[in-house]
């Protein structure tokens, strides 16, 4: 893997987000309009701090490789994030790792591992994901387990006030207390059983009381297990995220999100218990990503269509192409995957390399393109009164082709000059906060040396070491200088030296 440390490209950017906000953000006064599953309609964004966004996502249950269709989730959250700070917004995003439930129980115990071992595997292969796709970090990724001080204090909170009991050792939450019960997922009324309860984390037909905590069952759970004052067992996976949520964000934050399918049970739990403790409105904005399907079905580990990030790039694309396929779709509509798409992706990829490319190689005119500072203003309107509706990605991705196209026709009629050259460059940069697609490394980075450097990762593998040295050496001469960290080698250009 590759990634530019420090220098240029960065500098770059922070120029461009300086002059920024003065002609975007102070400019255009425009607001973000985002759906909200609670109450089911496009409202305007508003924090609760101005200028500050908190949010919580559902993060993976790391118990297995996230498919494709995890990550388009995980995508369209990055872009919500990356959209909010281009909007000048600070973001402090919580993402938990859910290391203890029904699902990595079984596996670590089939493996005959204890269940951080089992855990960390997929949390390391996790983040290596988050990187190929480039996925911006969150602020924050609790872990359940270091969370259950929390979750217990919470439970107990819940048994004072009498909306939840105790049966066999578990506590359970009773539905029938919480009067807003099924606001979120509209589940209707007639189907909540009170006291009919159930102990999985994962149900989908009826409302019922759910375990906030699982009493030890030696049989399901081996060794997995903690000492508390309400008994000796697990939280239920429910709990671990309002637990966390408030702990990082607060009773009441601006966003939470996840995949549609976590409206019920999960959200419509994890409000109920919240509001239920605190008393108080706990999350004012959901936000719910539409499926990733596969030959018409959602892609999900029960059905057996999984693709993994590493499947496709098995195949010989790049997380960039795969990046940009996810990117395309907006997040309340299905998105269909096919080899065929991937395919689009890596040809509108070339559209942009190629662009950028002229930019950098096209003989400057002498004099100033007088349409060109209006293009580009043009399109950053553009871009943000599509992804002030609801993200509309769709309508900003055209906003930008077109950009593409208008500009190469007025540097091929009349020429652009240096300034202008670097005005369109900018603007690019600027999108790409958000769109996170460019290829910026490789346009700086001969071929040539980039397949030394990819020679090399090899070469350490092999664990050749001897290689390995003679290529990091031979980059030197080139003027490239590695640094090796546990994700791979990053590279900086410096004058070349001789060795
Ligand atoms: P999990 O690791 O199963 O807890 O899921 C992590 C996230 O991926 C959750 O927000 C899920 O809603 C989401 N997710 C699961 N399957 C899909 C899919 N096929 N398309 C989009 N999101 C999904
Ligand atoms: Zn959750």
């Amino acid at each position: 893997m590759l990634r530019r440390k420090g220098g240029k490209l960065l500098t770059s950017l922070c120029g461009v987000e300086v002059s920024c906000i003065v002609v975007v953000k102070g400019g255009s006064g425009m607001v973000l309009m985002l759906y909200n599953t609670l109450g089911r309609r496009v409202e305007e964004f508003v924090p609760i701090d101005e200028g500050h966004v908190g949010i919580y996502t559902c993060g993976p249950t790391v118990y297995d490789y996230g498919h494709i269709g995890n990550f388009r989730t995980f995508m369209a959250q990055d872009l919500l994030r990356r959209y909010l700070k281009f909007k000048g917004y600070r973001v402090t995003q919580v993402m938990n790792l859910t290391d203890v439930d029904d699902k990595t129980i079984r596996g670590a115990r089939r493996e005959g591992v204890g269940l951080q071992e089992y855990t960390d595997r997929y949390a390391e292969a996790f983040f290596k994901d988050l990187d190929t796709l480039r996925i911006e970090r969150a602020e924050q990724y609790p872990r359940a387990t270091t969370h259950i001080g929390e979750m217990v204090r919470l439970v107990k909170v819940l048994l004072e006030k009498g909306y939840a009991y105790q049966r066999g050792g578990s506590v359970y939450f009773d539905i029938s207390k919480f009067k807003d019960y099924g606001e979120l997922s509209g589940i209707k009324a007639k189907k909540i059983q009170s006291q009919a309860r159930v102990e999985a984390d994962e149900y989908k037909e009826e409302a019922r009381d759910f375990a906030l905590w699982k009493a030890w069952d030696e049989e399901d759970d081996g060794d997995v297990f903690w000492e508390t004052e309400i008994g000796k067992g697990r939280p239920g996976w429910h709990i671990e995220c309002s637990a966390m949520s408030i702990r990082y964000l607060g009773e009441t934050f601006d966003i939470h999100s996840g995949g549609i399918d976590l409206i019920f049970p999960h959200h419509e739990n994890e409000i109920a218990q919240t509001e239920a403790a605190t008393g108080k409105k706990f999350v004012n904005h959901w936000i719910h990503v539409e499926h990733l399907m596969i030959e018409g079905q959602k892609m999900s580990k029960s059905l057996g269509n999984i693709l993994t990030v590493r499947d496709i790039l098995s195949k010989g694309y790049s997380g960039r192409t795969i990046r940009y396929l996810l990117l395309t779709a907006h997040y309340r509509t299905q998105l269909n995957f096919t080899e065929a798409g991937l395919k689009q992706a890596e040809a509108s990829l070339k559209r942009l390399d190629d662009f950028l490319h002229r930019l950098k190689t096209v003989e400057p005119a002498a004099s100033s393109n007088p349409d060109v500072h209006g293009r580009c203003a043009e399109v950053l309107r553009r871009f943000e009164e599509a992804m002030d509706n609801d993200l509309g990605i769709p309508e900003a991705l055209a906003a930008v082709f077109d950009f593409i196209r208008e500009t190469n026709r007025l540097i091929d009629s009349m020429g652009a000059s240096e300034k202008d050259l670097q005005e369109i460059r900018d603007v690019m940069l600027r999108l790409d906060t958000v769109l996170g697609v460019l290829e910026t490394e490789a346009e700086e980075l001969p071929e040539d040396l980039r397949r030394l450097i990819e020679e090399r990762e090899e070469a350490r593998k092999r664990r050749d070491w001897a290689r390995a040295d003679k290529i990091r050496a031979e980059l030197l001469a080139q003027g490239v200088v590695l640094e090796d960290t546990p994700e791979g080698a990053t590279w900086k250009i410096i004058k070349k030296q001789s060795v």
